[in-house]
């Protein structure tokens, strides 16, 4: 492997977009990795960066990647790693293509989330799930890997819900977002579309949201994953805020539980494979607040440099059982920093080569 300065070399897919710029952001300056490629459409290709990419975060682009020259996606990438932030159909073209050519492939994309050979991972949540790669690796015989962080919405409750599920038991789950525009791509909305409104559809998002928690919170059992049998209603809005997602939760346990109770085990939670040498994870998943009107997204988006799921109103429900409110950042601990993490666990556990 080439290690210039002793670093692994990585590369982002879709690397002008709302999420690649995260990457690029994340991976100017990362400890482990050096960003050595970046790769778009034939748009932004061989440009570059600075001339093809319309920045839009506040913090200034990155000296180290302007005068980067935009490549084609396709294998070849000087990198051991990419991250990929591409729209889903190119997503379920070229992943299994690096993949194939040798290359760990940690997506944002929902293209292979829920194929039972490709782990969807949160490492706090569901380590052990990468045991799937065995198994991807019998079936598709690819010299590299493939893994996917979950939809960003999911991230935001997942995360509260996994030591819940494990103290409690969850047997129903209403969640209704409140979702950023920036979880729809830049440009994304236009202005007279979402400004002084709320637009009650987002499409393929419930489905992802029932869907990918369930599978977040399964056991592995032997070589197969089995989802979670809880039963999750979603309804999801967007709304005219740039970054934060912001999830209203209802909950049904198996086990009665006080709100002292919950609230303990929320702000206790610590992922059981937590490493202090795993630079972008969080020593606490989750913030519990305890002011009456909070989480909001711009005030607690930032939690924990954008990795901690900020949780509060936590109080009894006189329908299910508990009620909360969760706030996440949906471009850091929902896509890129989430995606980086991954990365981290899987260099952490051996499995980079
Ligand atoms: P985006 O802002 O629209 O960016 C898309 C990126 O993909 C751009 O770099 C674009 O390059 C590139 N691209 C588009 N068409 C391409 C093609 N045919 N071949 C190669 N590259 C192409 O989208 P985004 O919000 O960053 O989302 C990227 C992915 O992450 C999506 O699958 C999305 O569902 C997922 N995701 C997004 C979020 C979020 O909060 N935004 C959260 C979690 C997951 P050009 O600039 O050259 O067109």
């Amino acid at each position: 492997m080439d290690q210039r300065k002793n670093k692994i070399p990585v590369a982002v897919l879709g690397a002008t977009g709302a999420v690649g710029q995260r990457f690029v952001q994340l991976l100017a300056d990362h400890p482990w990795f050096e960003l050595t490629a970046v790769a778009a459409s034939e748009r932004s290709s061989h440009k570059r960066y600075a001339d093809a990419c319309g920045w839009h975060l506040n913090d200034a682009m990155p000296e180290m990647v302007r005068e980067m020259q935009v490549l084609p996606v396709e294998p070849g990438l000087d990198a051991c790693i990419v991250f990929s932030a591409l729209p889903v159909e190119m997503a379920r073209q070229m992943e299994p293509q690096f993949a194939k050519a040798g290359y760990t492939v940690c997506s944002n994309t929902s293209a292979f989330r829920l194929d039972p050979n490709v782990p969807v991972i949160i490492p706090e949540v569901n380590a052990e799930h990468l045991a799937l790669l065995k198994k991807q690796k019998e079936v598709y015989g690819w010299d590299g890997l493939l893994i996917t962080s979950p939809n960003c919405t999911t991230t935001g409750f997942a995360i509260p819900l996994k030591p819940i599920d494990t103290a409690f038991g969850l047997k129903k789950v209403i969640a209704v977002s409140m979702q950023a525009v920036s979880g729809a791509g830049y440009p994304g909305l236009s202005y007279l579309d979402i400004q002084d409104n709320v637009i009650p559809f987002i499409q393929g998002e419930e489905e992802k949201m029932e869907r990918e928690s369930r599978a977040l919170l399964g056991r592995m059992e032997g070589k197969q994953r089995v989802d979670a049998d809880f039963i999750l209603s979603a309804q999801s809005n967007r709304v005219p805020v740039s970054e934060g997602h912001t999830i209203c939760l209802s909950l049904e346990l198996q086990a009665k539980a006080s709100v002292g109770e919950i609230k303990e085990i929320l702000s206790d939670f610590r992922s059981p494979i937590y490493r202090p040498g795993l630079p972008s994870m969080p020593r606490f998943p989750i913030l519990v607040r305890e002011e009456p009107d909070r989480p909001q997204p711009r005030k607690d988006r930032g939690a924990g440099d954008g990795m901690q799921v900020s949780v509060g109103r936590i109080r009894p429900c006189p329908v299910l059982d508990v009620r909360m409110v969760s706030v996440v950042h949906n471009t850091l601990r929902g896509a890129a920093k989430g995606a980086v993490l991954n990365a981290e666990l899987l260099v952490a556990e051996g499995l980079v080569s």
